[in-house]
């Protein structure tokens, strides 16, 4: 091994943003799944993976339910739309049921949009917006991203509006 490719002081100023900040996208923090009922859905996916659902929400400026499974490190978020409006039920009406998009995680939302926005993706909201699970998250269009709906999303402190 030797002395490595770091010497011991930038080691040590990797180690001291690894503690607080870490740039890029860290993880695959959940897996979008557009379905189009949870009465059929959340019990085929409790089956599927062996988990139960451990929280469902709902996020009234997406006109959609979400539906979370933990699967080790990853989770599953299942989609159902509120509304036949809705983007999901768009979605469904042209693809069907399936993956909708990977979110991954971010430690520092702004900086990431910052970064993307100046390497020529396409942000689909200019400010980082409040998603389900207590997350700030952003979009990128999937134009840019080989077709793949791409969220960002950054563990958000809790607010007062917060139900208890
Ligand atoms: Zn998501």
């Amino acid at each position: 091994m030797g002395a490595g490719r770091f010497g011991r002081s930038s080691l040590n100023s990797w180690i001291g943003i690894s503690a607080t900040k870490i740039p890029g996208l860290t993880k695959v923090e959940h897996i979008g799944i557009a379905v189009k009922d949870f009465a059929s859905s959340i019990p085929l996916f409790e089956r599927l993976l062996n988990v139960p659902c451990y929280k469902t929400e709902t996020v009234e400026s997406e006109k959609v339910n979400t539906a979370f499974f933990q699967t080790g490190e990853t989770k599953i978020e299942l989609l159902e739309s509120t509304s036949s409006e809705g983007i999901i039920a768009k979605f469904i009406e042209k693809n069907g049921e399936g993956v909708h998009h990977l979110a991954f995680e971010v430690s520092d939302i702004f900086a990431e949009m910052q970064r993307l926005r100046n390497s020529g993706f396409l942000l689909l909201n200019e400010e980082p917006k409040k998603g389900a699970d207590n997350k700030l998250v952003c979009f990128l269009h999937p134009r840019h991203t080989s077709g793949v709906l791409i969220e960002l999303c950054m563990q958000r402190p809790p607010s007062k509006e917060d139900p208890i």
